[in-house]
């Protein structure tokens, strides 16, 4: 047998044997000293190992300290554990190893598929060449936001890519309150300028107040700064919260600004029971950004950008030089000419292979176990003398306080909220993060396991109880 051949199927049977035991295991533990040192000080080898040494290396070393999301206990973040099938097939992904700029192979043509999925999944149009994969949603904001400006700069007569920004009054950008740090972050990325990032304020269901939207936009345009992009969340990092889409939709048109939705998390919210209505307008979309790697467990990277229209990104990404120029590309071209990547990994094998497994019946078994679960939750929080509901459980997450009945005033209260994340990590059996929300800090839980069961909703209330006790003690 060769070497790969051994090495492969031993390694198959390490993955196989970790994924079993990861459940009985800890959610989370710190990194020993020796072991922290060889993860970040070690030397190259001058002399190269055998493919056996290094699955070695990977059992004892690497394996040991998962961040903790494949644990049916965490609720840290927006993580999911990895899908069975996105499991399987990336091992076969690295073997074929094309690079999915374009061309007529396996890899590029499959992501027109997975995308298209996508789509028809959260109920987006898709004319042909309207999206592709990214790294995640930070990008595919960046590939968003980069559209949505060349589009405002062309109707205005002004060659962008020619020039810059250069001469050209600022343009705003309208993120809410509790908008991603990505939107930020991209509008810093292209030159906007975080000065003309207005926040948007939001009521007291944490969604962005559309009327407040429209006085900011007037005052900008009878400012001299063009009011040009508004970016809803379609699921918020801190309570779930899914803004008024045809409302911010409707304001869009009137006022002539792109419209994005920011659907990383939650675009697939709108699967779950009764969830429709509350995403209305999400289809009414210039762009939505949505991650394959969060609610669907598709294995890091997958993040998806799709578009009303596919000239949108070409105009503002196609630069085809010589070298790269393909004489039997289709109409669409190739995904380079639609976003920053030149080569690009074989995503969509994973995304395909994750959704093939699954079935649209899977996903939304998946969406409905996971609202359901974060439901239960939030009513077991609301019906607890020492814990605070404080937003209804819109899509999959719950934010919440603990109060216990000894705490010493609202700064104790706050200064436990703020130590009590770390405190739950450390004890090994639950994992949750913080958040601050109006200012104070706040618990949040996101359920995204397909098995974490009510009975692991209640442990994690216990973890928190007794890391209170621990802290206070
Ligand atoms: C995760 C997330 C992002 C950022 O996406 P990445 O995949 O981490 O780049 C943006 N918005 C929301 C709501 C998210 O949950």
């Amino acid at each position: 047998m060769s070497d790969l051949r051994r090495s492969a199927l031993a390694a198959a049977e390490t993955t196989a044997g970790h994924l079993a035991a990861v459940p009985a295991g800890p959610v989370w533990r710190p990194v020993g000293d020796d072991d922290r040192a060889w993860l970040t000080r070690q030397q190259l080898p001058a002399a190269g190992r055998p493919l056996d040494d290094l699955l070695t290396d990977v059992r004892e070393r690497v394996l040991p300290y998962p961040m903790g999301n494949g644990h049916p206990r965490f609720f840290g973040w927006v993580n999911s554990p990895p899908s069975p099938a996105g499991v399987l097939v990336a091992p076969l992904a690295a073997a074929l190893n094309p690079s999915c700029a374009g061309g007529d192979h396996a890899g590029a043509l499959l992501e027109r598929t997975a995308v298209r999925w996508l789509a028809e999944l959260v109920g987006f149009p898709h004319p042909p060449g309207a999206g592709l994969l990214t790294s995640g949603a930070s990008l595919a904001t960046v590939v968003a936001m980069a559209t949505a400006r060349q589009h405002a700069l062309r109707r205005a007569g002004h060659d962008l890519r020619e020039t810059g920004l250069y001469g050209h009054e600022p343009l705003a950008v309208y993120v809410s309150a509790e908008g991603h740090s990505c939107l930020r972050k991209a509008a810093e990325l292209l030159g906007l300028g975080n000065r003309y990032v207005r926040t948007v304020p939001v009521g007291p269901d944490h969604r962005m107040d559309t009327a407040a939207l429209r006085r900011l936009v007037l005052a900008d345009a009878a400012g001299g700064v063009r009011p040009f992009l508004v970016a809803a969340s379609a699921g918020t990092v801190n309570t779930g919260a899914v803004d008024p889409l045809d409302d911010i939709a409707d304001a869009a048109r009137e006022h002539g600004l792109w419209f994005h939705v920011d659907g990383a998390y939650g675009a697939l919210g709108v699967l779950a029971d009764g969830a429709r209505p509350r995403y209305a307008g999400m289809e009414r979309a210039d762009s939505l950004a949505l991650d394959p790697h969060k609610w669907l467990g598709v294995p890091v990277d997958a993040g998806c950008v799709l578009f009303r229209d596919p000239a949108g990104p070409r105009d503002a990404f196609s630069l085809v030089p010589p070298y790269l120029r393909d004489e039997g590309a289709d109409a669409l071209g190739w995904f380079s000419e639609y976003g920053p990547e030149q080569t690009r990994p074989f995503r969509a094998l994973r995304v395909w292979a994750t959704l093939s497994h699954l079935g649209r019946d899977g996903v939304v078994r998946l969406v409905r176990h996971t609202t359901g679960l974060a439901r239960t939750l939030a009513a077991m929080v609301g019906d607890a003398d020492d814990f605070e509901l404080l937003a209804p459980a819109a899509t999959s997450v719950v934010a919440f306080r603990h109060l216990p009945a000894d705490a010493a005033g609202p700064a104790a209260a706050d200064a436990l909220n703020d130590a009590l994340p770390a405190a739950v990590q450390r004890r090994g059996r639950a994992f949750l993060t913080g958040t601050r929300l109006s200012g104070r800090p706040v618990l949040r839980a996101c359920v995204l396991h397909p098995d974490t069961t009510e009975a692991d909703l209640g442990v994690l209330l216990d973890e928190i109880r007794a890391a209170a006790k621990e802290a206070t003690a």
